[in-house]
């Protein structure tokens, strides 16, 4: 017999609270912040076919969606707290919902974050959460600080789950364990909250990155008013990214989506903080280039070019609304 919905949510979403003062089962959940702290919120909505392949299984479903809003936390250095659910599916399947549940809890509890609150109701699958962190005043990262003369750098390596899609998508041929090592970065994001955490007092400016370097990128660029110089050959890559054709291998690095590393700047004399940062949150960390005036806008070199840069054309950001 199906699940009503209130059978549903009694038995996969929800967990018990240790940290919030109330959690699901009420009108609200009630949270209880450090006092003094800010909260940071972010919430973000996955769609079947949008972002995530019907092939996808629900175990990894349920921590990418997490995974995707913590990322976010940790892209503003802030400590996750919370996070409510809300969930259109077609069917009150048992198949999808025990798998499913099992790996948004499972992140959870990695973070020791808590599940206190959602909405459930029938229709097109699309997973919507938002989670809520705590930051000192002040000190939560944003787009907004970067200054000309920083460093840029990034977490983990790039363009791997575009690199996924594309074998998906049957632009490239990869298998066995390569596959699967790109697949699992496709669909089993792992946030960097450690190092967002390390980063404050550090970082002029950061953003996580989900549609892509260059796109987001651009958001920095706009948000602090600065230009940049990347250096391709620096970016960091899987062996099986690196075997890639040139054309191909530069797309997923540049444009790729949903690596969920972080992209961040800090100034020059803050390196050896940056690099204690990566080291302490067991995160490694690469410098790519530098933020310019704004006057110099995007240039990104390649040694085989010498010393002309990339032409960029055909490279933008995603944006759901210009496909
Ligand atoms: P209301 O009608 O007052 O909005 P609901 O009937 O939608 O309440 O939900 C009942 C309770 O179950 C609420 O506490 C709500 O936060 C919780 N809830 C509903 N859906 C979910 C979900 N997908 N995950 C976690 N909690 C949920
Ligand atoms: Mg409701």
């Amino acid at each position: 017999m199906a699940l009503g919905e209130f059978d549903l949510i009694e038995k996969y979403f929800r967990p018990p609270v240790r940290r919030a003062a109330l959690g699901g089962g009420d009108d609200c959940a009630l949270l209880m912040p450090t006092p003094g702290m800010q909260l940071a919120i972010s919430t973000d909505l996955l769609v079947e076919g949008r972002h995530f392949l019907s092939t996808v299984a629900p175990e990894r479903l349920g921590h990418k969606a997490l995974a995707v809003n913590l990322s976010d936390l940790a892209a503003c250095g802030a400590e996750p707290l919370a996070f409510t659910l809300a969930l259109s599916l077609p069917r009150a399947d048992a198949g999808f919902l025990a798998p499913f549940a099992e790996g948004l809890l499972a992140l959870a509890e990695q973070h020791e974050i808590e599940l206190i609150g959602g909405d459930t109701t029938a229709g097109p699958l699309t997973i919507t959460i938002t989670v809520f962190g705590q930051v000192p005043p002040g000190q939560a990262l944003l787009r907004s600080g970067a200054r000309a003369g920083d460093d840029l750098w990034v977490s983990g390596c790039l363009g791997d789950a575009r690199l996924a899609l594309e074998v998906f998508r049957g632009r490239a041929e990869l298998a066995g364990e390569a596959f699967s090592a790109v697949r699992e970065a496709m669909e089993r994001p792992q946030p960097r909250v450690a190092l967002g955490l390390a980063l404050r007092g550090v970082a002029s400016a950061a953003i996580d990155l989900s549609d892509g370097l260059l796109g987001d990128l651009a958001h920095i660029r706009q948000r602090s008013g600065v230009g940049a110089t990347l250096w391709l050959d620096a970016l960091p890559r899987s062996e099986a990214l690196e075997a890639q054709p040139d054309a191909l291998r530069r797309e997923c690095l540049l444009a790729g989506g949903d690596d969920y590393e972080l992209l961040f700047c800090a100034p020059p004399d803050r390196a050896d903080a940056v690099r204690a940062a990566g080291l302490a949150s067991g995160t490694p960390v690469t410098r790519i280039g530098r933020i310019e005036p704004a006057s110099a806008g995007l240039k990104v070199y390649a040694e085989a070019h010498g010393h002309e840069p990339l032409d960029l054309a055909g490279f933008a950001g995603f944006d759901h609304f210009k496909r």
